[in-house]
C-alpha cells in the first residue's frame, strides 16, 4: 500500500471508531478530498482508490486540476481502476466576478454566505440552464470570522435562498475556528447541527436539505461525533 493509501485507511479507522462511539453508521458520511495541498500524482491516487469527490478553495487551482483529472479520465483505458467521473466542491471564498467560471466546473458550492452572492449564483445558473447545489457557510464559532453568515441569521438567508429557483439548498458548512481547544471546536459543531436541524425541522428548505459539511483534518472526529454527512479533508491524506 502507498504512503497516501496508509493515510486514507487510518482515516477510515478513525472516522469508524467514531461512529461507533456515537452509534452512527460510516456509510451516512462522505470525505470530500480537499486536493489544495496536493500533488496531482497523489490526486490520482486518492481517485485510484474510489474517491471521486474532490474540494477546492481557490479558482485557479480548481481550474487547473480539474483540467488535469478530465484528461486523465479521457484517456483512460477500457481495464483501468478509474472512475468514469469525478465530481468537484467549490469550498472556499467566492468572488462574484468569478461565479460564472466556478460553475463551470464545480457541481457543488460549500461557501455560499451572503444574499448577493446567492443571488449571483441564481443569475448565472438560470443562464448555463444548470441548477446547482449549494450550501450555506454560517459562522459558528462566538468570534467574528472573516465568512460565513452569523448564526442568528442563517435561516432568514436560508428562506431567501430556497425561494431560487436555480438552486439547490442541500444543507450548511461550517468551519471551527482555529484552536486545539476541542471544546471550543465542539461548540462550535454542535451550534452548527443545532442550526440544521432548526432549519431541517422547521421546513424551511425541502428534502435535499441533509447535509452538514463540517470537520477538517484536524477535527473530522469531532465532527463526525456531532453530526457531519460531509468531511472535508486536505492536508491529513496529503501532507
Ligand atoms: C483547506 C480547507 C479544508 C481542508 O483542510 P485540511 O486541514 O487540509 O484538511 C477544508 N475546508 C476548507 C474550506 C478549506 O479551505
Amino acid at each position: 500500500m502507498g504512503k497516501t493509501a496508509d493515510k486514507i485507511k487510518q482515516i477510515k479507522d478513525n472516522i469508524a471508531a467514531a461512529c461507533e462511539k456515537t452509534g452512527r453508521s460510516a456509510s451516512e458520511i462522505k470525505i470530500v478530498v480537499v486536493t489544495k495541498s496536493a500533488a496531482i500524482e497523489d490526486v490520482k491516487e486518492v481517485i485510484q482508490l474510489g474517491f471521486t469527490e474532490l474540494g477546492e478553495n481557490r479558482l485557479p487551482h480548481l481550474t487547473e486540476f480539474s483540467e488535469q483529472i478530465e484528461l486523465l479520465l479521457q484517456n483512460k483505458t477500457p481495464d483501468s481502476d478509474l472512475p468514469d467521473r469525478v465530481g468537484w466542491h467549490m469550498i472556499g471564498h467566492i468572488q462574484r466576478n468569478k461565479v460564472r467560471r466556478i460553475l463551470k466546473i464545480a457541481s457543488v458550492i460549500h461557501s455560499l454566505d451572503t444574499l448577493r452572492l446567492a443571488e449571483e449564483i441564481d443569475k448565472a445558473a438560470a443562464k448555463m440552464k444548470i441548477k446547482p447545489e449549494v450550501m450555506l457557510q454560517v459562522n459558528c464559532s462566538l468570534e467574528p470570522q472573516k465568512y460565513g453568515v452569523p448564526v442568528g441569521a442563517a435561516t432568514h438567508l436560508a428562506e431567501q435562498i430556497v425561494t431560487m429557483p436555480n438552486l439547490r439548498l442541500i444543507g450548511l458548512m461550517t468551519m471551527a475556528p482555529l484552536t486545539r481547544n476541542k471544546k471550543t471546536v465542539r461548540a462550535c459543531f454542535v451550534r452548527a447541527r443545532e442550526l440544521f436541524e432548526e432549519i431541517k425541522n422547521g421546513h424551511i428548505a425541502g428534502a435535499d436539505f441533509a447535509h452538514l459539511s463540517m470537520g477538517m483534518s484536524q477535527d473530522y472526529e469531532i465532527a463526525v461525533e456531532e453530526g457531519a454527512t460531509i468531511l472535508r479533508i486536505g492536508s491529513a491524506i496529503f501532507a
